[in-house]
This record gives structure tokens, C-alpha cells and sequence, in this order.
């Protein structure tokens, strides 16, 4: 395996160097480990999210569910929740569907309508 250009250590105030994948030196290295934590767990941008949401974008067939409905067809830029996280929807496939910019745009607002009348 070829050795990795040493890179400076991630941490700002740091002025060592560090050949390791995470970009931290030994020193910071724990810093390294809450980062991987904090992004490969559940959630928005989670892998899991993205699994989830890849299989409802080829269930829908990336084409928007909205638009469908109303005899149309568009391509799918978003998956997004039927019924809302905030008033208790749950992501899982049954509750996710594929939509477009402006339908996903126009369910957003809808959603934060009601959030702001239910006092959010
Ligand atoms: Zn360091
Ligand atoms: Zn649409």
C-alpha cells in the first residue's frame, strides 16, 4: 500500500501532521471517532435514512406522487413524509413518497402552517 501524504491535523489548533484516513493525529484521533459517531448514526442524512429513501424512490419509481395523482408525470426530486414527523408521522416506507421541487415545496409550507397554528 503506498503511505498517505502526511495532511495537517484536523483539529484547528493542532499543528501536527497525520497520515491517518480520518485526518486527525494520534493525539486527536478520538476526535476522529465522535465525528464517524455523529454522521453514520440514525436520522436525517443517517445511512439509514438513505437506504429508506433510496427504496421508496424506486418504489415510486422516481416519479412524483402528487403530480400522479393529479395525472401528471414528474420526476421526483425529494422523498418525503405523508404524514409529518412533527405531528407523528413515522419513516417508513408506508409513510414516505416521492415528490417534486414544487410539491415538496408547497407540502413544506402546508406543514409549517399547521406547526405554526398548532403554536411549534
Ligand atoms: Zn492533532
Ligand atoms: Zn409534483
Amino acid at each position: 500500500m503506498p503511505a498517505r501524504t502526511p495532511t495537517p491535523c484536523r483539529d484547528k489548533l493542532c499543528r501536527r501532521t497525520t497520515r491517518h484516513a480520518h485526518g486527525y493525529c494520534d493525539e486527536h484521533a478520538d476526535q476522529a471517532k465522535a465525528w464517524t459517531r455523529g454522521r453514520a448514526g440514525r436520522g436525517r442524512g443517517g445511512r439509514a435514512w438513505r437506504r429508506i429513501r433510496d427504496a421508496v424512490m424506486v418504489r415510486d419509481r422516481y416519479l412524483c406522487q402528487e403530480c400522479k395523482r393529479k395525472g401528471m408525470v414528474t420526476p421526483a426530486a425529494a422523498v418525503d413524509h405523508i404524514k409529518p414527523e412533527a405531528e407523528g408521522g413515522r419513516t417508513v416506507d408506508a409513510n414516505l413518497e416521492a415528490l417534486c421541487g414544487p410539491c415538496h415545496a408547497v407540502k413544506t409550507q402546508a406543514e409549517a402552517l399547521r406547526a405554526r397554528q398548532r403554536g411549534d
